[in-house]
């Protein structure tokens, strides 16, 4: 029987692009790297200056901007080969870097692959590998990936690999499987030798069984790895769900997976860390679903980091339909954006939705969505929480009061909103109690309350 949570959504569906191959983004003419996102205080963001200047001619895969030297973290590459056009920093506080793109994608001469076995390798040398290649966390969170195995050194006995992607319409990390599964696995056996572990784990939606009997040919009996298929239910991607059905461990209020035992890293994080060991290719690009009622020709495509989404759009075929929202990210967890807004590391899909397809929650400005009180949002939290406590206290500007209902331990899946018959845009409203209490808002009503 495949393996579980309690809560969250049944097979929502719409996986449309379950069948496209992966294709290569038409070359952009400009991509817009963003080197700082003008937010701090989010912890795992540390920031950077630029390392070329304008006019300068850089390769794919070359360093563009890297951390201050009193900060942690890990550089960023150019993703196309061109010319730096411009570097500039938006209205939003976020500084971008702007390279024409010459069209030649040649790659930076410095690229090799570590050119030494892995039984080799030290923990060190591997974190160091990662670090370089400016991995982060493909499954949405952007985490830098050389931190995170850091931290797992010496506390873990689980390494899982999440190829869950259960929420709807996302199907990049599926066609990753499909298409390059020895890639992940290979991956997958990188972080086992960094973090000292013996054997692993690759975690599926049991609806992408095909994708888990293809990895079960790869890995054989050997045992190394073993393939777990998960119920496909939204939102068992979120790591805490995958380590309570793996292993049947909930976490505590503060805890981290780290405390259970278990590090997850996505799958396509996965095959980025295996692209850096062959090839020294840093994070250039990524697979993103395009889809939609709006869309022409929904995708998977491979894009370079920095495309615009406007890019993207023109490679799908443009809009059939007045589009209502476009959203960066899966329609429950996702935020909205704009054509003129660009693909980051973190953006695994690009939504756009017409008014025929309901999906609530996204902003905190519904303020035609009234709280029935039926309850329904409670008993489909995964997280087990109080979403209508939090939505109404937030709505109050009462930020300090969310906190007892559990804000901090708020996934921002989006399961409330989807169910709420109120249309309640919980989620917005979670997110703005987070970034007001955050940014200092609030704090002296909790020490009040
Ligand atoms: S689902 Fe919506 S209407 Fe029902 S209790 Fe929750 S917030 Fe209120
Ligand atoms: S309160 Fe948070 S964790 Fe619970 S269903 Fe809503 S978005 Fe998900």
């Amino acid at each position: 029987m495949a393996l579980t949570f309690k809560g969250g959504i049944r097979s929502i569906g719409f996986k449309n692009t379950a069948l496209c191959r992966i294709e290569q983004l038409t070359p952009p003419a400009n991509v817009f790297i963003m080197i700082n996102d003008g937010k701090v205080s989010r912890g795992h963001k540390a920031r950077r200056m630029p390392v070329v200047g304008i006019g300068e001619r850089v390769f794919r895969g070359q360093v563009i901007a890297d951390t201050l030297p009193d900060e942690e973290g890990c550089p960023l590459h150019a993703s196309v080969s061109g010319t730096v056009a411009d570097i500039y920093e938006d209205a939003d506080s976020r500084t971008s870097v702007v390279i024409e793109n010459d069209m030649k994608y040649e790659n930076a001469p410095t690229l090799s692959s570590i050119g030494k076995k892995l039984t080799e390798c030290s923990t060190d040398e591997i974190i160091d590998v990662v670090r370089r290649a400016g991995i982060v966390g493909l499954g949405g969170r952007g985490y830098p990936t050389y931190k995170k195995i850091k931290e797992a050194v010496g506390r873990v006995e689980f390494c899982i690999i999440n190829c869950a992607e259960s929420e709807p319409f996302l199907t990049s990390d599926y066609r990753t499987l499909i298409e390059k599964p020895a890639s992940v696995l290979n991956g997958l056996k990188i972080l086992l030798k960094a973090l000292g572990l013996r054997s692993g784990i690759v975690a599926v939606g049991e609806d992408k069984h095909n994708a888990a009997e293809k990895l079960s040919e790869l890995v054989g009996d050997s045992g190394m790895i073993k393939i777990r298929e998960l119920c496909s239910k939204y939102p068992q991607g979120a790591e805490e769900l995958i380590v309570y059905s793996l292993i049947g461990r909930a976490l505590g209020a503060d805890e981290t997976p780290l405390d259970a035992g278990c590090v997850v890293f996505n799958a396509q994080t996965s095959e980025a860390i295996f692209n850096a060991f062959a090839t020294g290719m840093p994070l250039t690009s990524r697979v993103i679903t395009v889809d939609g009622d709006c869309v022409a020709r929904p995708a998977n495509l491979l894009v370079p980091i920095g495309a615009k989404i406007s890019d993207v759009l023109a490679h799908c075929g443009g809009f059939i339909k007045t589009p209502a929202v476009i959203i960066s990210g899966g329609p429950l967890s996702g935020r909205t954006t704009a054509e003129n807004d660009v693909i980051t590391p973190e953006c695994r899909a690009v939504i756009v939705l017409s008014d025929d397809v309901a999906f609530t929650g996204r902003g905190a400005d519904n303020e035609f969505g009234v709280c029935i009180r039926c309850g329904r949002c409670v008993s489909v939290c995964p997280m087990r929480l109080a979403p209508n406590y939090i939505a109404t206290h937030s709505r109050m500007e009462n930020y300090a009061a969310t906190v007892p209902y559990g804000l901090f331990r708020c996934i921002e899946c989006g399961c409330c909103a989807y169910v709420c018959p109120g249309r309640v845009p919980i989620v917005g409203l979670v997110r703005r109690a987070k970034e007001a209490l955050s940014a200092g808002v609030g704090e002296e009503q909790e020490e009040g309350h």
